[in-house]
């Protein structure tokens, strides 16, 4: 508790006081974060968080919640419309989680736009922005990670070590702040929602996950905050992301099950681009993550494919 005085060192009658007069404080910002009318709230600490979480508890509200690292696009907008149909109350989180980026990836150009990302959630209907510092979330000595065996080890986790680790972590944390009843994932990010689905029946943790359809351009190419780095000619290229996916269910509905001429003809379609560069292409079970020689049942294909600089990822399910 570095800069802060330990509590011993405090007068058992004066800490009653301080403990009384922060708890005062606390339902005073309760109060104040209190819905009771239609304006979106913005909390940006955990106590407050966790208080008007207490509250809501207690008068017996829902909350549907939505993780996201914010530059909000229409896809995160459909999660938060979603959660919206089937909760009270909807907590949307923006925070770009600093222990999910790797060493060279740049978190500090990670796109940030929080007076834009406030008026898309309002006009979403998002009742509670929670927008918490790194410091709060990771303060000084933070030593607990949240590790899922397996399944991380694969697809983007390959290029990608630690990654997962540093969502399961963060995902769990907010998890235990906002104590949703549901909790709202995109299948843009396949992996990301087996992971989390593991990680809360792993943990007996109390949440209905639900996962969303992908929102895409009307070129196909998925939504994403990382699009914004792409340059115009990028922009198009990228295009082919989703068009190497819909020309192997294509093949796939055609009869073709061997996953290996499938993978192939994508690799194929891609190398044409130029500015593209293939990380991974791979089918596996949308269950176990794990690769599939010949295709029954339902499958995934997903990929990740640098365009230029940036680094893209994109699935789809199909069942034969
Ligand atoms: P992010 O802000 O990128 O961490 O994403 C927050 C949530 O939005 C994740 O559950 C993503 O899977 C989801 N998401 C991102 N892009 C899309 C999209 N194009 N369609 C649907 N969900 C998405």
């Amino acid at each position: 508790m570095r800069g802060r005085k330990a509590p011993e060192a405090i007068p058992k009658v004066a800490r009653n006081a301080a403990t009384k007069q922060s708890k005062k404080r606390l339902l005073r910002f309760a109060r104040n974060d209190a819905l009771e009318n239609d304006n979106m709230k913005i909390i940006d600490t955990i106590p407050r968080m966790s208080t008007l979480v207490k509250m809501l508890k207690k008068e017996g509200k829902s909350i549907g919640f939505v993780p996201t690292m914010g530059y909000l696009h229409e896809g995160h907008l459909s999660l938060f419309k979603t959660a919206k149909k089937h909760t009270d109350l909807v907590v949307v989180s923006i925070f770009v989680n600093p222990i999910q980026f790797g060493p060279k990836e740049d978190i500090d150009k990670y796109p940030r736009d929080f007076k834009r990302d406030e008026e898309l959630s309002r006009s979403a209907g998002v009742d509670v922005i929670f927008y918490p510092s790194e410091k709060d979330m990771y303060p000084e000595n933070y030593k607990t990670f949240v590790f899922v065996e397996g399944l991380t080890e694969t697809l983007c986790g390959i290029s990608r070590p630690g990654h997962f680790k540093g969502v399961t972590t963060v995902v769990a944390k907010l998890f235990n702040i906002v104590r949703p009843d549901m909790a709202y994932f995109g299948q843009k990010d396949a992996q990301q929602a087996v992971i989390i689905k593991k990680m809360v029946k792993d943990l007996n943790m109390d949440i209905d996950v639900k996962v969303l359809g992908i929102v895409r351009e009307k070129d196909g190419l998925a939504m994403s905050s990382r699009n914004v780095y792409l340059s115009p000619d990028e922009r198009k290229d990228a295009a082919i992301l989703y068009k190497s996916l819909t020309k192997a269910e294509s093949l796939i509905k055609a009869g073709e099950r061997e996953t290996k001429k499938i993978t192939k003809m994508m690799e194929e379609t891609i190398q044409k681009t130029p500015t593209a560069k293939i990380d991974y292409i791979s089918i596996v079970d949308t269950g176990n993550l794990k690769d599939v020689n010949v295709i029954s049942g339902e499958i995934l294909i997903a990929l990740a494919v640098f365009i230029g600089k940036t680094r893209l990822i994109d699935n789809i399910i199909v069942k034969v």
